[in-house]
Order: C-alpha cells, then sequence, then structure tokens
C-alpha cells in the first residue's frame, strides 16, 4: 500500500490498538480504557450479530428513511460539462447523514443494557439528532456544547429540549467544540455504568472512528449499488464529500474504497486538518491537527459551523498518507456560490457543508470535463437560510 498503488486493500479494519497506519490508536486517561474496551467487545458482537444488523436495517428503513436516492443533475452538469450524480443525505429524517450512525449508537446503547446517552455537539446537528434517537427509545440525555455554540445555534438548542434532551454548557477554554468533546468524556467515565457516548464523527479513541465509519458504510454501499444499476455497471470517476470529523466521507468512501474512483473530501480553508495541520494528539487519537506555533489546538473557521472541528478521523489522515484519497480546501466565497448555483439549478437548498464538496467540482469542473463525479449531499440547507438570508437579502 503505497501512493503509487492507491488502489489497495482500503478501509478495512485498524490493527488491533486502533491504528490506521500511523494514526488512530487510543490515547486516553486509565479511566477511560475500560470503558473503551467494553464499547470495542460490544459493537464487535453486534455487528456479527444478524438479528442486530436487521434491527437496525429495519429502523433506517422505516425510522430514517432509507435508501436515500441517488439523484442526477440534469441542468448543473450541462453547465459544468461533466455528469454530476448526488447522494440524497439531506432526504433523510433531521435532514443529513448523521442519523445513520445515532440510531446504529443507540441500539448498541440498548444491547449494553444501558439508558443514557452523552453527547458533545458544535453547531447543533448531532446534538438533535441524538436527542432524536433518546427520544425514540426513551434514554435519557445529556448533550454538552460550548457556551459559545449555544449562543450562536439557539434554535438547535431548543429543538434538543424540545425532544426531552438536557443541553450542558461546556464552560472551559475556547467554550466550543473541542471543549464540549471533553466534557462529554468526563461525563462518560463518571457514569459509565448507566452512559454510552454517542460520538458524532469518525473521531475519538478506538473504536469510534472504525465503529462510526462501519455505521455510515449503508450510504457508501447503497450509492456504489444506485450508481452501477444507473452507469450500465461502471462506477463513477470521482467521489466527493465534505469533511469536518470525516464521517459523511468516510461513508460514501467506504462504498468505493476498491474501485478506482479518485476519492476527493473537501475541506474548509479555514479549518484544513489535513491540508494545513500537523500530527498531533487530540480528544483521544493520533491524526492531523490546526495547531499553532506552541502546540496548541486551533479553532478551525469557516461559514459552515458543522466543519468546524480542528482535528480530522485518523482514518482520513492515513487515507491522504497512502494517496489513496486527496483533501483540497475552499473558501467561504466558493461555498457561497455553489449554495446558490445547486439552488437554482436543481431545486435543491443544499446544507453549507456538502455545499463545500459542489464548491470544489464547480471550480475543477474543466479538469473533470466528460467525468462522471458522485456527490455526496450530506444535509440540507434550511438550517442554514437564516444566515443566508443575512449574507444574501439584499441581492435579491
Ligand atoms: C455534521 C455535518 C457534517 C460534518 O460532519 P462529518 O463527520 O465530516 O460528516 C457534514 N455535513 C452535514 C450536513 C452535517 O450535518
Amino acid at each position: 500500500m503505497t501512493p503509487t498503488d492507491p488502489v489497495g486493500a482500503h478501509m478495512g479494519e485498524p490493527d488491533p490498538s486502533g491504528r490506521f497506519g500511523r494514526f488512530g490508536g487510543r490515547f486516553v486517561p486509565e479511566t477511560l480504557m475500560p470503558a473503551c474496551i467494553e464499547l470495542d467487545a460490544a459493537f464487535r458482537e453486534a455487528w456479527a450479530d444478524p438479528a442486530f444488523r436487521a434491527e437496525l436495517d429495519g429502523l433506517l428503513h422505516d425510522y430514517a428513511g432509507r435508501p436515500s436516492p441517488l439523484t442526477e443533475c440534469h441542468r448543473l452538469s450541462e453547465e459544468l460539462g461533466l455528469r454530476l450524480l448526488l447522494k440524497r443525505e439531506d432526504l433523510n429524517h433531521t435532514g443529513s447523514h448523521k442519523i445513520n450512525n445515532v440510531l446504529g449508537q443507540a441500539l448498541l446503547t440498548k444491547r449494553m443494557g444501558k439508558t443514557r446517552l452523552v453527547a458533545e455537539t458544535g453547531a447543533g446537528q448531532h446534538g438533535v439528532a441524538t436527542a432524536t434517537a433518546a427520544a425514540l427509545m426513551g434514554f435519557e440525555c445529556v448533550v454538552y456544547m460550548g457556551e459559545v455554540d449555544m449562543e450562536r445555534q439557539k434554535l438547535n438548542v431548543f429543538r434538543m429540549k424540545l425532544l426531552g434532551a438536557e443541553v450542558r454548557p461546556a464552560l472551559s477554554g475556547s467554550r466550543t467544540l473541542k471543549d464540549a468533546v471533553n466534557e462529554a468524556m468526563r461525563d462518560w467515565v463518571a457514569t459509565v455504568v448507566t452512559s454510552h457516548y454517542c460520538l458524532g464523527s469518525v473521531m475519538g479513541p478506538h473504536p469510534y472512528p472504525w465503529m462510526v465509519r462501519e455505521l455510515h458504510r449503508v450510504l457508501g454501499t447503497e450509492a456504489r449499488e444506485q450508481s452501477r444499476a444507473l452507469l450500465g455497471g461502471a462506477d463513477p470517476d470521482v467521489i466527493v464529500a465534505c469533511v469536518g470529523g470525516g464521517s459523511n466521507a468516510a461513508g460514501i468512501f467506504s462504498g468505493f474504497a476498491d474501485t478506482a474512483a479518485a476519492l476527493v473530501g473537501v475541506e474548509p480553508a479555514g479549518g484544513a486538518a489535513v491540508g494545513g495541520g500537523v500530527p498531533g494528539v487530540v480528544h483521544g487519537m493520533a491524526s492531523f491537527l490546526k495547531q499553532d506555533e506552541w502546540g496548541q489546538v486551533e479553532e478551525a473557521q469557516s461559514i459552515s459551523a458543522g466543519l468546524d472541528y480542528p482535528g480530522v478521523g485518523p482514518e482520513h489522515a492515513h487515507l491522504s498518507d497512502t494517496g489513496r484519497a486527496t483533501y483540497p480546501n475552499v473558501t467561504d466565497a466558493e461555498v457561497i456560490a455553489a449554495f446558490r448555483t445547486l439552488t437554482r439549478t436543481e431545486g435543491i437548498i443544499p446544507a453549507l457543508e456538502p455545499a463545500h464538496a459542489l464548491a470544489w467540482v464547480i471550480r475543477e469542473a474543466p479538469s473533470l470535463a466528460g467525468k462522471t463525479v458522485l456527490v455526496n449531499l450530506s444535509g440540507r440547507g434550511d438550517k442554514d437560510v437564516a444566515q443566508m438570508m443575512d449574507l444574501l437579502e439584499d441581492e435579491l
């Protein structure tokens, strides 16, 4: 597996210590180690159990609305001179791919005999998804959210409360997502007998990066079957997804890692952990991180709160290392333009996160001429309309 052999055995299991190449692992205090080991064993057993898989498939179908469709964008394809397909995760219940992960972890929580979910959230989307799963299962739910983020995302705070969750402000550090993760881990250690930590992306200590990717694999598997049916057995030339922690990208990449398709993860220019980070350890994992000159974790800054994570899942760091995937970035201005373009040409208002993936396709269209490009449309834009109205109202 070298950069000159990019189509190798990718996206299988990490090694027993949870390593993807030189990344991943389990960098946690002694007190958290037993909880990680218990979770690893429980997930491994559940994932191999056909009854668990059938119950999860049933929930994904009857509750979340899977399978999500694959949509061919005829007008935008013509404008760009390529063939553009969208995997429609925006049509899932709660409006994004996040429901795949939380339903899986909620079922696992029930199987472990636990009754309380702890989660972190930044923009509030993962908190809302977790609160939704908790309401469905009758679990207690506590969501940690940076105090600054709570102020910025009042609507999602209210949604979580409506769903019956308690939202606790993270008051340490910069009072944003990375502090909320620390608080959630602290809660988990103290309450591990009754609580499961429902982590929101392919990050954190082993088994989370692997487990969360497996729970999102369903979207990649569906997209593989759907695009083969559409393309007469062929695969798309390029698979594109936005990258915050990297879970929606991991889901779609996992469906195509063993094909010749190019895999492209698009980061925000202001939060490019793979493109602009250095190797380091945060939140229990070794990965690429945005750090300042003193090694302090730097705040990510982008128009899309859902991508403001200063790190990235370790498997993406590894896919970058081996050359199997590439991680370019786009600016906020390119993202706003892409958001407007998809809306006007296809009648689909995307979330600002997947607008990053579209922005890269639009910018690179000349070099993608004639190719089939599959974009994972990870979420819908309803949550971003008010923010865009403040920016664009005078122009319309
Ligand atoms: C949360 C979110 C993301 C970023 O998370 P990943 O783990 O990188 O997928 C992307 N898109 C949408 C719509 C989200 O809600």
